[in-house]
């Protein structure tokens, strides 16, 4: 095996799905959000997986993304852009029958004078800043929108996943005193605002991370693992030093493995001396700088020189690489490089 091997369960994937579903009531659609390749996973194996679960509604960030998903998925799901309708985007929107979520009364005018009765969604800025229309915007111009008929009216949480926040709260309200009366199908709550509980699930939930098998869904199953195949191991004694710029010395003779892999496949720069990698339930701490394709590790401690090393497995999941990274799971996924071998698991349960 010459590449480290990226392993990608879809059946723990679908298991995520459907957890996350059940944890809403049965009147509440739980879609599912597939952007930046299904958080560097794949979209196309995901979004095939997610369908045959049960899910009928996805969130892209792109209209491009949107294309690539209505070409694996087949007429059908529905498929919401959550950039909304920008400039270049009408064609894509109306050939491949996707769902825009209008951001900006800009993009409300290029939408209704484009495409004239072609579905689409609002977003609403709660107090995030960063996406969709502010009260005032909306005010403006809702009695107009809302005439056009829009699918559904959402907002994005800022600090979910910190459930002591006030933020939430204040989000929470201010959403209700944007959409109160106007009877839409409304959505308030990614993955964190599942959490949250009932009152932040209105109609539509858009897990992302929590599918992907990442906090705050404590629950979920792990979804990919990543292993690394051991390309060589030596003895280094005190006063030799290890990797660029010379950063580590054995206290005592030592045995170091170099594994494939490195920050080039989202192994960042700041695992250098401080992750572990795994043999089995044995955990082999990282010594030296972590290079673009090669790792060292201490592997005195083991009986024998390994095949392989893990880096995500059971027993470092992708929360605690990150901690460890000083990112977010979300950043870990993401940058998983097309380098890797990547397998899917799926069928057979
Ligand atoms: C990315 C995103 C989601 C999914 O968020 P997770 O934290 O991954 O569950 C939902 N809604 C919006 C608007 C997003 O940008």
């Amino acid at each position: 095996m010459s590449a480290p091997v990226l392993t990608i369960d879809l059946n723990a994937l679908a298991a995520n799905w459907r957890a996350l579903d059940r944890a809403t009531p049965s009147g509440v659609q739980t879609a599912a959000v597939v952007k930046a390749d299904a958080y560097g996973l794949g979209v196309t194996r995901v979004a095939r997986a997610l369908a045959t679960a049960g899910a009928r509604r996805f969130f892209v960030a792109f209209a491009e993304e949107g294309v690539a998903l209505r070409q694996t998925l087949g007429p059908g799901p529905q498929i919401c852009v959550l950039s909304g309708h920008m400039p270049g985007d009408t064609e894509m929107i109306a050939d491949l029958d996707l769902t825009p979520m209008l951001n900006s009364i800009d993009q409300v005018t290029r939408h209704i004078e484009a495409l004239p009765g072609c579905g689409f969604g609002v977003q609403l800025d709660t107090g995030m800043k960063r996406l969709g229309m502010d009260e005032s915007e909306w005010e403006a111009i809702a009695p107009f929108v809302l005439e056009a008929g829009p699918e559904m009216l959402m907002s994005h949480l800022a600090c979910g996943d910190d459930p002591d926040h006030p933020m939430n709260e204040a989000q929470l309200q201010q959403f209700h005193a944007m959409t109160d009366g106007t009877g839409l199908p409304r959505s308030l709550s990614a993955t964190a605002g599942i959490m949250l509980g009932s009152r932040y699930h209105f109609d539509l939930t858009r897990p992302g991370i929590g599918i992907y098998g990442g906090y705050p869904y404590e629950a979920a199953l792990p979804v990919v693992s990543l292993s690394l195949p051991v390309v060589q191991a030596r003895a280094v004694l005190p006063g030799e030093t290890v990797g660029y710029s010379a950063t580590w010395t054995p206290e005592a003779p030592s045995m170091i493995a170099t594994v494939l892999g490195g920050y080039a496949d989202s192994l960042l720069r700041t695992l250098s001396n401080n992750a572990v990698l795994w043999d089995g339930d044995i955990p082999c701490p990282v010594v030296g700088r972590i290079s673009m394709d090669a790792i060292t590790v201490d592997i005195s401690h083991l009986e024998t020189i390994p095949r392989s090393l893990d880096v995500l497995c059971p027993y470092q999941k992708i929360d605690d690489l990150a901690a460890t990274a000083g990112t977010i799971s979300y950043e870990i996924l993401t940058r998983l490089s097309s380098r890797l071998n990547r397998r899917f698991v799926e069928g057979g349960l």
